[in-house]
């Protein structure tokens, strides 16, 4: 048993590439008998979260996917993210980071010998007292950072096999005092039991991140399966601009529920053309060994 979960986001609509992988995450879950939980990561005060939250449980729900038990909030669950840092800054693993977005671009995309681009350097690991009370005179709120010590953590993906990435001084509570995406999601997977990860593979490259945090914490490691993105029909990352790529969307175009599912499916390698199998017929065919490895690109059909 593997218990899983869907984490939406609650920043706007679902396209069908979200649903993909909401689709995948439930099938994960469900033909191995587990618990499938569902996560509205709403770190991020917005006045229509909870419309969106509305309305992410209808589309799931009008695809035949259910799950287990009540939908947690990260908006409700500060307290618990609040006590893990603690953890952390009491191990002396963290420091405070004044950097601006901009100084950090500047100096993650300067040559450095061994980081990988795009890793924080470590530009605050070593200020001084007095030149944090210099910053902080400036007006600059910190941001906290963990000190990982340059380490390249790996996993083997359940569908893009081994992975190893560096790990670099990350976020773990931003400049706002919110904790950051990555603490809150070590937590809550830990929190719910979660067995396997399943999700969009633009997370694969922050996994070791995730990896390293909950072994600092001492939390148990899911298993993790990325999920191929879904591509427009001009091969480029499924968006807005795409058209009709929402399930409202396909309704209005006279698309049923059942429809869209179906073609899904179809992108799955579970369904023929033409066909329309339930969740339990799915579920009988699901293997995830069989699954394709590459991105599906949306037809024209499913975006117009
Ligand atoms: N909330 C993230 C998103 O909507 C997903 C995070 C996760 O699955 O770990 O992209």
């Amino acid at each position: 048993m593997a218990d899983g979960r869907f984490a939406p986001s609650p920043t706007g609509a679902l396209h069908l590439g979200n649903l993909r992988t909401a689709l995948l995450a439930w099938l994960f879950a469900r033909s191995d008998g587990s618990r499938f939980l569902l996560r509205v990561e709403d770190l991020d005060p917005s006045a229509s979260r909870r419309e969106h939250e509305r309305a992410h449980q209808h589309d799931l729900a009008a695809l035949g996917l259910d799950w287990d038990g009540p939908v947690l909030r990260q908006s409700e669950r500060f307290a618990l993210y609040h006590e893990a840092i603690d953890v952390l800054v009491e191990a002396g693993r963290t420091y405070h980071c004044y950097c601006t977005r901009r100084e950090i671009a500047e100096a993650a995309s300067a040559p450095h010998d061994h980081l990988p681009e795009g890793a924080y350097p470590g530009t605050c690991r070593t200020l001084a007292r007095a030149q944090r009370a210099a910053r902080e005179a400036e007006g600059r709120r910190p941001a906290l950072r963990l000190r990982a010590g340059g380490v390249t953590v790996g996993l083997v993906d359940r569908l893009c096999g081994p992975y190893e990435g560096y790990v670099d001084d990350f976020v773990i509570r931003r400049n706002d005092g919110a904790p950051a995406y990555n603490l809150a999601v070590v937590v809550d997977d830990a929190a719910q039991r979660i067995g396997e990860v399943v999700r969009g593979d633009d997370l694969l490259a922050t996994t070791p991140r995730q990896l390293f945090l909950a072994g600092v914490l001492d939390l148990p490691a899911p298993g993790y399966a990325h999920v191929p993105l879904v591509l427009g029909p001009d091969g480029q990352r499924l968006a807005k601009r795409h058209g009709a790529v929402t399930l409202a969307e396909r309704v209005a175009h006279g698309d049923t529920p059942d429809a869209v599912r179906a073609a899904l499916a179809v992108g799955l390698g579970l369904a023929e053309p033409g066909e329309e199998p339930s969740p339990a017929t799915l579920l009988e065919r699901f293997d995830p060994d069989a699954l394709p490895r590459t991105p599906w690109v949306l037809p024209e059909a499913l975006a117009a």
